[in-house]
């Protein structure tokens, strides 16, 4: 089992509840709070965002990424999922691959549940072989 001892999550922790207590998911119900660690050690949080046209649904990953994007931020040193899903529930694939143009295959993310159960997981190995593009010229 993979092991993060040196990082103190708990700041993530509540940072993510408090997104998913502003997650706007009336289609699904199913509340996401995320919380991303920058190199700088600021932590910037998302929640899913859904839409009543369902393909526009922002996830919370993304939401969390824009906010630190927004704010000057590209570099990360973890990621933090707060969902009520049992076994905790990974990013999507949508968010894996938006993940990997940020952040470093050995990007630590922990999925936690509210019933405080965890698993973690490293970026590249959930989304090993990510989408590469070498612009031409
Ligand atoms: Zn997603």
């Amino acid at each position: 089992m993979l092991r993060f001892a040196a990082l103190d999550w708990d700041p993530l922790l509540r940072a993510a509840r408090g997104a998913r207590e502003a997650a706007y998911a009336p289609y699904s119900r199913f509340d996401v709070g995320a919380a991303l660690l920058a190199e700088d050690g600021e932590i910037f949080a998302g929640a899913n965002v859904e839409n009543r046209s369902f393909g526009l649904a922002l996830c919370a990953e993304r939401s969390a990424v824009a906010a630190a994007v927004t704010a000057g931020r590209r570099r990360f040193r973890a990621l933090l999922v707060l969902t009520d899903a049992d076994p905790p529930a990974p990013p999507c694939g949508l968010c894996r691959e938006t993940l990997t143009e940020f952040c470093p295959p050995d990007l630590e993310i922990r999925l936690v549940n509210v019933a405080g159960r965890h698993r973690d997981f490293r970026l590249g190995d959930l989304f090993p072989e990510p989408f590469r593009f070498a612009p031409r010229g």
